[in-house]
């Protein structure tokens, strides 16, 4: 195979191969954008939706710069670090950086919680060219001085937007005053609130910034649809879908993790082969769901948003939004699970009355109007009257500051980030941008 574009982003020899070996013909806009740039050692704002090929886009040029530096690994040290929300995602992440290192003396590891932390004080203790981490587990261990972070020249932040959403500012304070100072920063983004654009400003020094779609807009190769009824006809009317077409690989979303497995086991009962992936289930638990659904031993897995962010399972073909996100962002994140890598998939919103607020905020968020295959819009007055978690509906110009922590985990720490990034900072950004 030729990858005469590949070669034209300025990817060393041995990346071509790997890439190659993964298949990719041609670079995805994101990699076509943002890796000349980090090849050239600048920071780097990337924003794309989900699916789109980030990890590549910044797993290879990293890699590149690796190899070209050839600097041994310090104990305990590590010569780039990638932080992720999920668990999920740092596997993910830590698998295909693998795949990329095949022809590479590199060595990759991963840290997450959720699994025995003295394996990983051991693997640790002899030093990594990359380290992935989910920013808890990663601290823990700085705590327990098994790493040494200022050994680190790259910092990647992926999913930037959850990683606020689940409160990890504070973290990733610590962790980047950690880090050299003299680094390249990469921060990755779908969506675009106003937090994130602020972070980038106190993370990261004169950046680029790349877009490969605008910030919210929902991957182009999903239809969308939504369904209007009862909350408690949700059940029966998503059993029929599935069984009426069995060959589907579906991820559904719900927002608890107690409603997540009463769901799972509804369509158990009823003959459909599911699983459930959420905050109650270990971490063998977990990948044993993702293994299922990808090994085709289930075909339907029943998520809630924190355990489904960042997975990636080609061939997922329907998103199901048995219930909307309390936050607009997190549908983009839910629907980008299908439609990976250029194939094409359906999402299809289940929305009850009190759920409308929450639905014309998403349509606000991604620019259209989601389709109606079934049911009666209900008024968004009834949403109102009903109470649905406090002023989440276009009429409400400005939702309490209660109603905003409630609907938005973490939402006092991303305030307290956007408005005040720390002093040293500021005065490194003003350095770097003289
Ligand atoms: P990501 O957005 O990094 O999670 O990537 C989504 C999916 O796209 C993964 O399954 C990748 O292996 C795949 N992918 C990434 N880059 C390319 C490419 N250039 N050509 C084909 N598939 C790709």
């Amino acid at each position: 195979m030729i990858l005469t574009e590949f070669m034209s982003l300025g990817l060393s020899g041995d990346l071509l191969k790997a890439v190659a070996e993964n298949g990719y013909d041609k670079p995805t806009p994101i990699q076509e954008k943002a890796i000349p740039l980090i090849l050239e050692g600048r920071d780097l704002m990337g924003l794309a939706q989900t699916g789109t090929g980030k990890t590549a886009a910044f797993g290879l040029p990293l890699i590149d710069q690796l190899m070209a530096d050839a600097q041994a690994v310090q104990p305990k040290g590590t010569r780039a670090l990638i932080l992720a929300p999920t668990r999920e995602l740092v596997n993910q992440i830590a698998k295909s950086l693998i795949s990329f290192l095949k022809q590479t003396p590199l060595r990759v590891t991963s840290v997450v919680g959720g699994v025995s932390i003295n394996a990983q004080i051991k693997r640790l203790s002899r030093g990594t060219d990359i380290l992935v981490a989910t920013p808890g587990r990663l601290l823990d261990l700085v705590d327990r001085k098994a790493v040494d972070l200022g050994t680190a020249s790259y910092l990647v932040l992926d999913e930037a937007d959850q990683m606020l959403d689940l409160g990890f500012i504070h973290a990733l304070r610590r962790i980047s005053g950690l880090v050299r100072q003299e680094r390249q920063t990469l921060l990755f983004s779908a969506t675009m609130p106003k937090q994130i654009s602020e972070l980038a400003q106190s993370y990261l020094r004169n950046p680029e910034r790349v877009e490969v779609s605008p910030a919210g807009r929902t991957a182009d190769k999903v239809t969308q649809s939504v369904h209007f009824m009862d909350r408690k006809a949700k059940g029966d009317f998503l059993l029929e879908q599935l069984q009426a077409s069995p060959q589907d690989m579906s991820l559904v979303f719900c927002r608890t993790k107690h409603g997540a497995e009463r769901l799972m086991r509804k369509l158990s009962h009823s003959g459909v082969a599911a699983g459930s992936i959420h905050g109650n289930k270990s971490q063998n638990q977990r990948d044993r769901a993702i293994r299922d659904l990808r090994d085709g031993s289930i075909n339907v897995l029943v998520a809630t948003d924190v355990a489904a962010r960042g997975i990636d399972i080609p061939g997922v073909s329907h998103v199901y939004n048995f219930e909307l996100p309390e936050v607009a962002e997190a549908y983009v994140h839910r629907i980008g699970r299908t439609a990976r890598a250029g194939a094409a998939g359906e999402a299809v919103a289940l929305c009850a009355p009190e759920e409308i607020g929450l639905f014309r905020q998403i349509e606000k968020l991604i620019g259209i109007d989601i389709p109606v295959a079934s049911g009666e819009v209900p008024p968004m007055s009834a949403a109102a009257s009903r109470g649905s978690r406090g002023g989440q509906n276009r009429s409400s110009k400005q939702p309490s500051k209660k109603s905003f922590r409630k609907r938005s985990q973490g939402g006092d720490n991303d305030n307290r980030a956007s408005a005040k990034p720390s002093r040293r900072r500021r005065n490194n950004n003003r350095k770097s941008a003289a």
